[in-house]
C-alpha cells in the first residue's frame, strides 16, 4: 500500500473569546510514497493547521478537531494516545518550519541535535548515533567536520539543512515542509528546494510543501491544492492547476507573481483581503475579492466540479458550463 496520507472531510475550529473560526472546513487529502503535495494559499488560508494537526499539535484550547479523519501509514490519528505521538512524531512524519533560527537550539552543537534526534527514536549507542549524525549531515551536503560547531557558526541555508538532517534522521515517510525557504534568499532557496527534492526521492517519502510561493511548487510539487478560508478550492496534478486553471482564486495567484517572460507584465495583485474569518460569506468565501462573482455566489456555497480524476474546482462559473474560460489570466 503506498497511500502516506490519508485526510477526510477534516474540519477544525479555534473557539475563542471573538467567536468560532473554522480554520478548516472540510477538506479532503490523500498522498502516496514518493509524491509531493503542495498546499498553496495566502496567510490564514488553513494550510499550518492542516499540517499540524498531522502531527496532533494543534493547540488545545483553542483549537479542536471537530470531525473528520486523518490517517498516517495506516494509523488512524484519532485513535492514538500522546504516547503513541510521541513516537509517530519525527519515526512516522517529521515538520521543518520557515525559520531555522527557532528550531534549533543556539547552545547545543549541531552534530548533538541531530544525534539527539536519532537517540530519541532508536536505541543505538552514542557512537553509532554520532556515526549517523555525521552522515546525515554530509547527506545534506555539510562537511562531517563541522558537527563540533554551533547554529551561529552557519548560514540561514546551512541552519536550514541542519534542520533537515534532523527531521530525516530517523527516516520518516511523510515530511510536512511548512514554508521552508521562505526565509532564504533566492538561489539558497533553488538549492535548498533541489535538496528536499532529492532526499525526497532517495528516502521513497512524501511531502507535503505548505507554501504561498507558486515557483517553489513548480520546482517541486506533483499535485497542487489551493486552500481558500479553509476549503481546498482547486485540486490537480502540477498540469492541471498551472495548464488548466480554472478558479478564479488561482488565476489571482498566478496574476500575482512575477512573470520571468515578460518582465514589464503588469503585476495584479489579488484585490482584498481574506474574508473576517469570524464571519466568513454565506455563499462562496472568495465572493467579495472575485471579478467573476454572480448574484449566487454571495447565498450559496459552490459545490465540487470535476474535471478529471486528478482535477476538481469549487466555483459556480463550471456548474452548468464546464467549458467556461477564465479571461483574466495574462
Ligand atoms: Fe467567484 Fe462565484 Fe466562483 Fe466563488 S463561486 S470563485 S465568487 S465565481
Amino acid at each position: 500500500n503506498d497511500k502516506v496520507l490519508e485526510i477526510n472531510d477534516l474540519v477544525i475550529q479555534y473557539i475563542t473569546d471573538d467567536g468560532i473560526v473554522e480554520a478548516v472546513n472540510g477538506i479532503n487529502i490523500n498522498l502516496e510514497k514518493g509524491k509531493t503535495l503542495g498546499l498553496v494559499g495566502e496567510t490564514g488560508a488553513g494550510k499550518t493547521t492542516t499540517a499540524l494537526s498531522i502531527l496532533k499539535l494543534i493547540p488545545n484550547p483553542p483549537g479542536k478537531v471537530v470531525s473528520g479523519s486523518i490517517i498516517l501509514d495506516g494509523i488512524n490519528l484519532m485513535e492514538t494516545s500522546e504516547k503513541d505521538m510521541e513516537k509517530i512524531r519525527g519515526e512516522v512524519a517529521s515538520m521543518i518550519f520557515q525559520d531555522p533560527m527557532t528550531a534549533l537550539n543556539p547552545v547545543i552543537t549541531v552534530g548533538d541535535q541531530i544525534s539527539e534526534a536519532i537517540s530519541i527514536h532508536q536505541s543505538v549507542s552514542n557512537e553509532e548515533a554520532n556515526k549517523k549524525a555525521k552522515e546525515m549531515l554530509e547527506l545534506v551536503g555539510i562537511p562531517g567536520e563541522r558537527m563540533g560547531e554551533y547554529p551561529h557558526q552557519f548560514s540561514g541555508g546551512m541552519k536550514q539543512r541542519v534542520i533537515i538532517a534532523i527531521a530525516l534522521s530517523c527516516s520518516p515517510k511523510l515530511l510536512l515542509a511548512d514554508e521552508p525557504t521562505t526565509a532564504l534568499d533566492v538561489t539558497i532557496q533553488a538549492q535548498v528546494l533541489k535538496l528536499m527534492k532529492d532526499l525526497k526521492l532517495k528516502f521513497k517519502m512524501a511531502m507535503l510543501m505548505i507554501t504561498h510561493d507558486l515557483g517553489v511548487v513548480a520546482k517541486v510539487c506533483d499535485d497542487v491544492a489551493i486552500m481558500y478560508a479553509g476549503r481546498i478550492v482547486e485540486q490537480g496534478t502540477l498540469v492541471d492547476i498551472f495548464n488548466n486553471t480554472k478558479h478564479p482564486y488561482t488565476e489571482g495567484l498566478f496574476n500575482s507573481i512575477p512573470n520571468i517572460d515578460d518582465r514589464k507584465a503588469e503585476l495584479k495583485p489579488i484585490r482584498g483581503l481574506m474574508s473576517d474569518p469570524y464571519n466568513l460569506p454565506k455563499g462562496c468565501s472568495f465572493c467579495d475579492r472575485c471579478d467573476y462573482a454572480m448574484d449566487m455566489c454571495k447565498t450559496i456555497k459552490p459545490v465540487k466540479v470535476k474535471f478529471s480524476d486528478t482535477h476538481f474546482v469549487e466555483c459556480h462559473l463550471y456548474k452548468e458550463n464546464k467549458d467556461f474560460k477564465l479571461d483574466k489570466l495574462k
